[in-house]
């Protein structure tokens, strides 16, 4: 058996990338310039939001939009269980606590039910990711009346009602990172309707020209880094046309074997940023035998936050840890890759 090895994840850079890269480096204008600005307007329009602020990560993004609504000492902030610790963070620079909600055990987004029961008179936010690619509840949330920060680190251009999931929150923010969606190598974004709380994160982003002090950050994103923002962008449609094509050849090669494939439901719009199942058994040792295959498979959380914090326990979190399994989706997956994948699949269920 010839040994492919095929990572979890890769970005997908063109040739055009490098090209747009190299000409602003060649450039010497290499700080925030007019590439962030285009970078940041082509972003905003692409999710139909009136304005957007880049940053040099999405961690710095979700830091922004928490001091841009104000938030602090003595505030709650609620987040999902199943999602990396990337969301903590922000909510300790703050000062804030954050409560912790469970999730959904079919589409593993924040579950609407766990969060008005973790609501109380402190909460300023609750922060929803939405994972994995697939949209959350997101009309519902907003319903409860809390500012809502959308995460859309996994899940640019999913649509939600025939919109972009990202428009609808009071903040959204995005992450650039080299495995995302579209990278920058490092990158953020914050989007929202509102020109108070983009005016506040610009002001809150930098450090230099302010004629008062307070504290300030340096959360910039470099030139070059949009340029290959820019490039990547153009190729968003395609990158989604092609995970939704290989996410369609797992659900007809998969769907007699023993495993929960990903669910969607209209008006959600999945773009398979992960392609998440959910074995009924033997998790662990399903992951050995597809990395012995050259296959990387992992679990799509490293650990629930639950449990980093010590709060209370999140069950569907604690059983989606020992059932899930992540394998590699992407947009530079050959046709071969692809097919080497079904085959070993199937194959690991016919032999038990
Ligand atoms: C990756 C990720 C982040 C953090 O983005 P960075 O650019 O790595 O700081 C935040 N939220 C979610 C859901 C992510 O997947």
């Amino acid at each position: 058996m010839p040994l492919i090895p095929i990572p979890h994840s890769k970005p997908a850079i063109k040739p055009g990338d490098i090209k747009r890269v190299s000409q602003i480096l060649q450039s010497g204008l290499i700080a925030q310039g007019r590439n962030v600005l285009d970078f940041e307007e082509k972003i905003s329009r692409y999710f139909q939001v009136k304005g957007a602020v880049a940053t040099n990560s999405g961690t710095s993004a979700l830091h922004l939009a928490l001091l841009a609504l104000d938030i602090g000492p003595g505030d709650e902030v609620i987040i999902p269980s199943f999602v990396c610790s990337a969301l903590l963070n922000p909510i300790a620079y703050v000062g804030a606590k954050p409560r912790i909600a469970d999730v959904n055990p079919d589409d593993f987004n924040i579950s609407i039910s766990d969060i008005k029961k973790k609501l109380s008179r402190k909460t300023k936010a609750i922060i929803v990711p939405h994972m994995f690619g697939c949209p959350a509840e997101i009309r519902s949330i907003l319903r409860l009346g809390v500012p809502v920060i959308e995460d859309c680190a996994q899940s640019i251009g999913a649509d939600y009602e025939g919109k972009k999931a990202g428009s609808f929150g009071l903040l959204s923010i995005c992450s650039f990172y080299a495995t995302k969606v579209m990278t920058t190598g490092e990158g953020g974004m914050v989007l929202s309707n509102q020109k108070k709380l983009l005016d506040k994160i610009r002001d809150l982003r930098a450090y230099d020209n302010a004629i008062d002090y307070k504290i300030r950050h340096n959360y910039k994103m470099t030139d070059f880094q949009a340029g290959l923002g820019l490039s990547q962008l153009a190729h968003l449609p395609e990158f989604i046309r092609r995970r939704k094509d290989i996410a369609g050849r797992f659900h007809r090669e998969f769907a007699d074997l023993a495993f929960d494939i990903p669910h969607v439901r209209s008006p959600r719009d999945h773009i398979y940023f992960r392609y998440v199942i959910k074995l009924r058994q033997g998790q662990k040792e399903w992951m050995k035998k597809l990395n012995h295959k050259g296959i990387q498979a992992v679990p799509p959380v490293f650990k629930p936050l639950h449990q980093y914090v010590r709060q209370m326990s999140c069950p569907v979190s604690d059983e989606l840890m020992n059932q899930c399994v992540s394998i590699p989706i992407y947009p530079n997956l050959t046709d071969k890759q692809v097919q080497y994948m079904v085959g070993c699949i199937r194959e690991s269920f016919k032999s038990g």
